[in-house]
């Protein structure tokens, strides 16, 4: 039941240091979701073995080249590697016309295309699968941009199975049960569900903010998320042209860890200012310790806890 963050490009802007563009890729429970997708995503999936076959939704924050140019050719490779399910790809206005358009060029696709819209000032669910649901997180940048909340959905609680047994229950009743339910015996008594089964592992989360200026507002939308991925394109030294380019610092990044009580801080989105990125470090883990540097090829992993 795996919940694994990798990280493709941590860079802004332009590739410096061995560093790609913004791209990533999660994987909940065997299913994988891109997030961003900048110029060398598929280089690094290949580098990394991250099975692109498997990528079936998109989530593009802006529509800055370094989170896009790496898109059409990702798109092209499917089909030429003969794909036939369709991907969504989920955006603010004004990507499908590029990319149709790219992608013409080449003589068009072997699957469906599908665009989604995502309203960049509201936050709201985006997308939902089985096990999943994504929201939309409003940044704060010079083009409408959005992050993106990734939450796994409740689950039912766990049946003991030695308790079917000690009160002869129906398998009909088992779903009820599992669900939250108290069960009725025949003689009329309530066996309280709390008796019956396990509570369930806990929900997981992952929050990705870039890009984005330092904005409290994201706070009580990624409270007490387990991984969060916070842009920090600059450190304080550079913090008046952070918060005039649309950018955070490494503090700032921290800051917004500590106040959503998140577990985890990775930082990224570097300026190629920077070729040296302990600075970034020392920064957020003074504001919030458990702050790491996003480096592209690290694999970050929520554990399954309870249940
Ligand atoms: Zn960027
Ligand atoms: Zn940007």
């Amino acid at each position: 039941m795996r919940f694994e963050l990798t990280l493709l490009g941590t860079n802004s802007a332009v590739p410096a240091y061995g560093r790609f563009p913004s791209a990533q890729v999660l994987n909940i429970q065997e299913k994988r979701y891109l997030i961003d997708c900048g110029e060398g995503a598929q280089m690094r999936m290949a580098e990394y073995g991250v099975p692109r076959s498997r990528i079936r939704q998109v989530f593009i924050s802006h529509l800055h080249g370094d989170h896009i140019f790496g898109l059409a050719g990702f798109l092209s490779s499917q089909s030429l590697l003969g794909r036939q399910g369709p991907m969504d790809i989920f955006s603010p206005p004004g990507l499908e016309a590029p990319i149709r358009g790219l992608l013409g060029c080449g003589g068009g696709l072997s699957f469906p295309l599908r665009f989604h819209l995502v309203d960049t000032g509201r936050h709201q669910v985006i997308f939902e699968d089985k096990h999943t649901r994504v929201y939309s997180l409003p940044l704060v940048h010079r083009i409408p941009a959005s992050g993106f909340l990734f939450r796994e959905k409740e689950r039912l609680r766990n049946m003991q199975p030695e308790k079917i047994k000690a009160y002869n229950i129906h398998y009909r009743d088992i779903p009820a049960i599992k669900g939250g339910a108290d069960y009725r015996l025949p003689d009329g008594r309530l066996v309280p569900n709390e008796e019956l089964t396990l509570p369930p592992a806990a929900p997981r989360s992952y929050a990705y903010c870039s890009d984005t200026a330092y904005s409290e507002a994201l706070v009580p939308m990624i409270r007490g998320v387990d991984l969060l991925y916070h842009e920090s394109t600059f450190c304080e030294d550079m913090a008046g042209h952070a918060a005039a380019t649309g950018h955070s610092t490494a503090r700032q990044a921290a800051a917004i860890a500590r106040m959503a009580g998140a577990r985890r801080l990775i930082l990224g989105h570097y300026s190629s200012r920077y070729k040296n990125l302990s600075p970034f470090l020392e920064e957020a883990r003074a504001v919030f310790p458990d702050a790491e540097l996003g480096e592209d090829g690290k694999v970050f992993g929520v554990e399954w806890e309870g249940g």
